[in-house]
């Protein structure tokens, strides 16, 4: 049935587990905003991963994925029981890999971790929950003392904030994931733990080598990934600002500058950007948000950000679809008030006269108070062009591939559909129309801003149209039979 336009603009990424990823259940969270599904490796197997993706795709071919990698990260190894540690009480942090943690011996996954952390460091464990400060170093084991009491699992997180460890790009692991990632044919690889272009180029060269398409989003998770997040902007698609890592990585306190100086270089570069964790944190367990929660969220939106994303929430936590339909809510709201354009250069990413077109192409759907632009793409590069500036109608692109429509899934303000490649201005007009008619509720005297192209060079915008919806369809010949389902 036809319907009116997207209540929010800004994108949500949902992350999904194994556990609860039935089609029905993905569905619900679609239908109450869900864009992206997000799909964490680090606690997954290949089936599981293989799970999520088929039921995502059975739902609709409109929904991304996006695949986390473990990236250059250390782990502590498993353990029997949870393991109860008091503060002031010495422990020793060893690399074997193979061997378990114990209430003596805190092992993990990296096996020269002696070499590289000095005396006077600070290890956090579990996202901080459990801190150990380095006091000496014997042979290949470190030793240390306990900072506060605290209980650690199995597979907890390790960060050595200020310390440069000399991990791979690339582990074994992710190899693993990123092959199966190519195989199930999803479009992004989100890889944790960036620290400079090396980690991106890894990567990248990984996928080159498999002849895969997939789009590479960089983690920022420490204080490497944020000094040179101009060189890993130059290799990526877009940007997650990884707020778990990088609470700890960084003084808390710096996190919210970060957030706002990496939202704007991305959309100066017509990046993606994605804010990421704790976003709603408390309806893990709660039906309703914090208020703090709720000012996180409208902040981010306030930013201007492509997408928000929720991990626990929707992944493991008791009110998932009421965490979608609440960030949506607060999405929707606040992108009424905040700026409706943004000002800066037309990015020439997508060739000059496309580039141009674009950004008159916003500001006329702005100026004449359009309902939506009808854009036409084959890379999707002068959609995203278009979404930076963040303007208020929705950009309603056609498709040329599916991959295509799902990377846009991404993009602030983006519709994305796929249409069959068109030979004419007429024809890209006449089919695109008869499509928006059919899914949208559009009154004769709404204005649309119609931008095409690349049905003729590929090569981005050469042409713009403005009118009503009753010029345009007699314009193209769309009488009421051509509306019938
Ligand atoms: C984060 O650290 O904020 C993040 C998104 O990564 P992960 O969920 O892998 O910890």
């Amino acid at each position: 049935m036809a319907q009116g336009f997207i209540k929010k603009r800004t994108k949500i990424v949902a992350t999904i587990s194994d556990k609860n990823c039935e089609p029905d259940f993905l569905r619900t969270l679609h239908e109450a905003g869900m864009d992206v599904v997000r799909i964490n490796s680090a606690h997954l197997s290949p089936e599981g991963v293989i799970k999520i993706v088929n039921n995502t795709r059975s739902v609709s071919d409109k929904i991304a994925v996006l695949l986390d990698t473990k990236g250059p990260e250390i782990r502590t190894t498993i353990c029997d029981e949870p393991i109860k540690f008091l503060k002031g009480q010495k422990i020793i942090i060893a690399g074997n890999s193979d061997e378990k943690t114990t209430a003596s011996v805190i092992n993990v996954n990296y096996g020269d971790i002696a070499g590289q952390v000095p005396s006077g460091a600070v290890i956090l464990i579990d996202d901080g929950e459990l801190e150990i400060k380095i006091t000496g170093r014997k042979g290949d084991i470190l030793e240390g003392s306990i900072e506060n009491d605290g209980t650690l699992g199995s597979r907890k997180t390790v960060n050595i904030p200020q310390v440069r460890i000399n991990l791979p790009s690339v582990s074994q692991r992710d190899l693993i994931f990123i092959d199966l990632a190519v195989k199930l044919d999803i479009e992004f690889i989100a890889h944790s733990f960036v620290r400079s272009k090396q980690d991106i180029m890894a990567v990248q060269k990984v996928l080159d080598g498999l002849e895969s398409q997939i789009k590479i989003i960089a983690k920022i998770e420490n204080q490497q990934g944020v000094d040179n997040l101009e060189e890993i902007m130059d290799h990526s698609y877009g940007i997650m600002v990884a707020r778990g890592d990088l609470a700890i990585e960084v003084p808390f306190e710096r996190i919210p500058g970060i957030q706002r100086m990496i939202i704007s270089k991305c959309i100066e570069r017509r990046k993606p950007v994605i804010v990421a964790t704790q976003m709603l944190h408390s309806m893990i367990t709660n039906p309703r948000p914090t208020r703090a929660e709720v000012s996180d969220v409208a902040n981010a939106v306030y930013s201007q950000t492509d997408a928000l994303m929720l991990s626990g929430e929707t992944a493991s936590g008791k009110f998932p679809v009421e965490s979608v339909k609440t960030m949506a809510r607060i999405a929707g709201e606040v992108e009424m008030e905040k700026e409706k354009y943004l000002e800066m250069p037309a990015g020439s990413l997508s060739g000059e006269v496309s580039a141009y077109l674009a950004k008159v192409a916003v500001k006329t759907s702005i100026r004449v108070n359009a309902r939506a632009i009808l854009a036409d793409t084959v890379k999707g590069t002068a959609i995203r062009n278009m979404a930076a500036y963040r303007g208020v109608n929705p950009v309603v692109a056609q498709c040329y591939t599916y991959r295509t429509m799902r990377e846009l899934a991404l993009s602030y303000g983006v519709i994305p559909v796929f249409i069959e490649k068109k030979e004419s201005v007429d024809e890209f007009i006449r089919t695109s129309l008869k499509d928006l008619l059919k899914r949208h509720v559009l009154k004769d005297n709404d204005i649309l801003v119609l931008l095409a192209g690349n049905f003729s060079r590929g090569s981005g915008f050469s042409f713009i149209e403005v009118g009503t919806v009753e010029y345009l369809k007699e314009r193209v010949m769309i009488g009421k039979s051509d509306l019938m389902a």
